[in-house]
């Protein structure tokens, strides 16, 4: 059906209908109160237990233990590229930063403000396909205070399947792009942080989940808003909160719940995914150039061989339906971005789209 629009945005991306819909449907008038939850107060008793159900529904989903606690913060994940070395170097002066693509080298790069990072390269290339080192080939420093990583790299479509298992080190993980698309084990992280606009709720807020012993850590400089404890200290309110993403992604969670929780999520991630990787593998009038064990399940990335009808496909699959399907300009190409809320039939519609355009241009 081409009148039904899929949205493969990277972020702010699509949320589910079924959300949206609801939003609608109560935002002017929030439980018979006549007026909206995002017009009262932060501190109003109707927003303090939004609040807590969005922290219960996170601790449900991720099973997280009681000794990790959870922060709503501003500034999005590349605040966090600040506020982590802030609140976890100590007195340490190095932390490792592990380089997997542009968003882990870039929370490198910004720590340099803070201390001097040790950026461990762990790309390389198997005829022509990236491939990430695995972890036990990485060289992690032990002087350092914490080791940074980013498991799915949004922009190459870069993912790191593997769980850390170091000892002694305190694992941070910029999960922005794959929090709540599939199960994880929070205990082997330090930190795990996320902004909001992918497959959590509209952007704005971001959730840091930290272990309760790295909360004493932080720098003298390091702003107030940015300061894990101060935040932890004022439940999430040391100024006023993103009360709209807050609102709606607790509705999202939901949904999450709804549908299974993240064990289904996360087989219907890897499902949708498989079937596009499938159907790129089986031409070569599509590319994907990374080996199938670092391939992302939220963003799939690929090119044409023939660049000349690059611009031809983003046209074409526009009027049929598929949107933002352009890849970023640091990478070119296509980019389906394939989170939670993408339902299969956008998937299938989005392969019988490249189908038609291979047939026509071959
Ligand atoms: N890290 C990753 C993995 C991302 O995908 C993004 C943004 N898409 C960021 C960091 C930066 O996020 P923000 O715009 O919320 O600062």
């Amino acid at each position: 059906n081409k009148d039904v629009v899929y949205n493969f945005s990277a972020g702010p991306s699509m949320l589910p209908k079924e959300v949206l819909k609801k939003v609608q449907m109560e935002l002017c008038n929030w439980k018979n109160s006549g007026k909206s939850i995002i017009e009262v107060s932060h501190r109003s008793q109707d927003f303090e237990l939004v609040l807590e159900e969005l922290e219960y529904n996170f601790r449900f989903l991720l099973n997280i233990p009681k000794n990790y606690k959870i922060i709503f913060c501003h500034g999005g994940a590349r605040g966090q590229f600040s506020a982590i070395p802030l609140n976890l170097l100590g007195n340490y002066t190095n932390a490792d930063y592990i380089n997997s693509g542009h968003w882990s080298y870039a929370a490198a790069v910004e720590s340099r403000k803070y201390c001097t990072p040790n950026i461990i390269n762990i790309k390389n290339k198997c005829n022509k396909k990236i491939l990430i080192f695995s972890m036990n080939d990485w060289k992690i420093n032990s002087k350092s205070a914490y080791l940074h990583y980013c498991p799915n790299e949004t922009i190459e479509g870069i993912a790191i399947h593997e769980e850390p298992n170091f000892e002694n080190t305190v694992i941070v993980g910029d999960f922005s792009s794959t929090l709540l698309s599939r199960v994880i084990d929070v205990r082997k992280y330090g930190v795990i942080y996320a902004s909001f606009q992918k497959n959590i709720g509209p952007s704005g807020t971001t959730v840091i989940i930290i272990r309760e012993d790295l909360l004493h850590r932080s720098k003298s400089i390091c702003p107030s808003i940015l300061n894990y404890s101060k935040l932890l200290q004022s439940n999430s309110m040391f100024n006023t909160p993103t009360t709209f993403s807050i609102y709606v992604s607790n509705l999202v969670l939901k949904w999450i719940k709804k549908k299974g929780g993240l064990k289904e999520i996360e087989k219907k991630n890897q499902e949708k995914a498989n079937l596009i990787y499938e159907m790129i593998d089986n031409t070569d009038f599509y590319v994907n150039n990374i080996i199938e064990n670092n391939r992302s399940f939220m963003n799939v990335t690929f090119s044409i061989s023939n660049h000349s009808l690059n611009h031809l496909f983003l046209k074409e699959s526009y009027s049929f339906g598929l949107h933002c399907l352009k890849g970023h300009s640091i990478v070119g190409g296509f980019r389906a971005s394939i989170y939670n809320s993408m339902p299969k039939k956008g998937i299938i519609k989005l392969i019988k789209f490249m189908k038609i355009f291979k047939k026509k241009y071959k």
